[in-house]
């Protein structure tokens, strides 16, 4: 990987509906929005601080079509960092996110995240059974709702950029 020091892509892996794009776009842009490319891939750049640091954030926003549908090799190839995310009122899609791992073995820097943490009437998967996969992936794990809490998706996104800078510049 030939990434410059200010550079980071992160990958968003994940079933279909666990709220992908609505986090991309909430980082991107501080908002929520209804309207944006539900059918298709997407690859967004976003130049920000971190940290004081100007960084070239590229997101490569997943869109498997169904849950048999596994993200391929080159994505962990690509990618500098990965969020792998779930929606806490879909079981499913928790599996999902164990299978995704198992057939990429990424070593790289990754996130668990279980997104929809707004609907809790709904709750499938506990915040306990979420810590304990991040204990088994060995990565940072959070509950967020894309469709609240700001900076808490903007936090999360950056707590895993840091942890790639802090990597490379180890490497
Ligand atoms: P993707 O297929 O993983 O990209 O999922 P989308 O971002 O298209 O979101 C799927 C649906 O879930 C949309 O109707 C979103 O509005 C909704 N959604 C996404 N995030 C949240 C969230 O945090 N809370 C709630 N209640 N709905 C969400
Ligand atoms: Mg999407």
């Amino acid at each position: 990987k030939k990434s410059s020091l200010s550079e980071v892509k992160v990958a968003v892996i994940g079933a279909p509906s666990v709220g992908k794009s609505a986090l991309t776009v909430r980082f991107l842009t501080k908002r929520y929005i209804g309207e944006y490319d539900h059918q298709q891939e997407s690859k967004y750049k976003h130049e920000a601080l971190l940290d004081g640091e100007p960084i070239l954030f590229e997101i490569l926003d997943t869109c498997p079509k169904s849950t048999e549908e596994l993200p391929g090799s080159e994505i962990a190839q690509w990618a500098d960092g990965l969020f792998l995310v779930y929606s806490i009122t879909d079981r499913e899609s928790f599996n999902y996110v164990r299978r995704a791992k198992q057939r990429l073995q990424p070593d790289i820097p990754l996130t668990l995240v279980g997104n929809k943490a707004d609907m809790v009437h709904l709750r499938q998967v506990s915040p306990e059974e979420g810590e304990i996969l991040a204990k088994d992936f060995e990565c940072g794990f959070a509950e967020v709702a894309a469709a609240e809490q700001v900076n808490q998706v903007g936090e999360v996104f950056h707590e895993l950029c840091r942890e790639v800078l802090t990597n490379r510049r180890r490497a």
